[in-house]
């Protein structure tokens, strides 16, 4: 396998792994280190060309830095990307490969599931490396993040309501959930407990059917879902859902949900603001996996009150970046960054 490094400004280390043998192309993107060892997923995609995928693993692992400062997990951010179809490239020998690569990061980077990879994947890396989160409870992980994030998207969606209406009571409210999978459905399942009006959307119809046996909501198309009269807009699907077209169908005053890179580009923060619609920033909002799977690496191992207290405080951080965003007159999205960026201002300064 031949490792070759990648300099790159304002990250703390970049790697290429090219290995014939088992035909992995893979690039690890370490951002920042300064509040502890780099964690981030291992995403596999089928990019169009190699400089995407570094692009990605580089954006990606940008984003883990700033997502971790908020939730004061006590890792940094880093990101890997296998450069490949699943369909085609899964293989032991790759996932084994794999392992090796993120072993010669002696610790700096730390892997996780993400998009295409599965808890049988990281199983196979762990044969090759220690520096793996998020295995089954069986073998010593956390398991499925999933519920955590969904906790902290709806304890973020009570904060939204309470920062708009002054009352953070789910009762009566509209809420519609866009993607009703992993996420999506433990959301959906703890928004109709607290007394929610809910309705949802998925692209895939028996997903749909089975929250809607399951939890009485209300089915609509996807569609429409941009312009139904609501609270809540809580997208747990795709990203890029807040673009050009629907910013003027929204009828919502709050967009709060899981799915990451909700805005397809920063000005659609700005084009919410100016539509008088609050935003939870998606890294904010969504920490509650990260939070889950970087709690493996606390002292005395994983503890579930731990999680759960951590869990417990998106709301305080949520509130915190609108009141930045309001007192600077700034998009929330711009005033999580701004966040982000002096927690770890702050971290810096106290290392000397
Ligand atoms: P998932 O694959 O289990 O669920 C996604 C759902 O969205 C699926 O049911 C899919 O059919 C549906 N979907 C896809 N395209 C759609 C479309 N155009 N319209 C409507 N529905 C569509 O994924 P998940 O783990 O529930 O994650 C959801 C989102 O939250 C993703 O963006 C993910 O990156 C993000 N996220 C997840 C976690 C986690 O802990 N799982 C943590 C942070 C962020």
């Amino acid at each position: 396998m031949e490792i070759s490094e990648i300099p790159v400004k304002d990250y703390q280390r970049v790697a290429r792994a090219v290995d014939p043998d088992s035909g992995l192309h893979a690039f690890i993107a370490v951002h920042d280190t300064t509040l502890g060892a780099s964690l981030g997923g291992l995403r596999m995609w089928p990019y169009e060309n190699e400089g995407e995928a570094l692009l990605d693993a580089k954006r990606l692992a940008r984003g883990m830095t700033y997502k971790s400062a908020i939730a004061r997990t006590g890792v940094g951010g880093g990101k890997a990307v296998i450069w490949g179809d699943p369909k085609v490239v899964k293989s032991e020998q790759l996932y084994l490969a794999m392992g090796r690569f993120i072993d010669a990061f002696d610790g700096a980077y730390i892997t996780a599931e993400d998009v295409n990879t599965t808890i049988a994947d990281l199983e196979m890396i762990r044969r090759a490396t220690t520096r793996v989160t998020g295995l089954s409870p069986e073998m010593g992980g956390s398991g499925n993040p999933s519920p955590l994030t969904a906790h902290g998207v709806f304890l973020g969606i009570g904060a939204a309501l309470q920062w708009v209406h002054g009352d953070a009571d789910l009762q009566g409210r509209r809420v519609a959930v866009q993607g009703v999978g992993a996420v999506g459905s433990a959301l959906v399942q703890e928004l109709v407990a607290a007394g929610a009006e809910v309705l949802v959307a998925d692209k895939r119809a028996e997903s749909v059917e089975a929250v809607v046996r399951e939890f009485g909501v209300t089915p609509v198309t996807d569609r429409e879902i941009y312009s139904l009269e609501l609270d809540v807009f809580a997208p747990c699907a795709l990203g890029a859902v807040i673009n050009d077209d629907t910013v003027p169908k929204l009828r919502c005053k709050i967009v709060a949900g899981s799915a990451n890179n909700v805005l397809l580009d920063p000005r659609h923060g700005l084009a919410l603001r100016e539509r008088g619609i609050l935003y939870a920033p998606d890294y904010v909002i969504n920490a509650g996996g990260i939070i889950n799977v970087s709690a493996e690496l606390l002292e005395g191992g994983y503890d579930r009150d731990t999680v759960m207290e951590r869990v417990a405080r998106i709301p305080q951080s949520l509130e915190q970046l609108w009141t930045i965003a309001r007192a600077r007159e700034i998009p929330t999205s711009d005033a999580a960054d701004c966040l982000a960026e002096e927690i770890l201002c702050a971290a810096r300064m106290a290392r000397g």
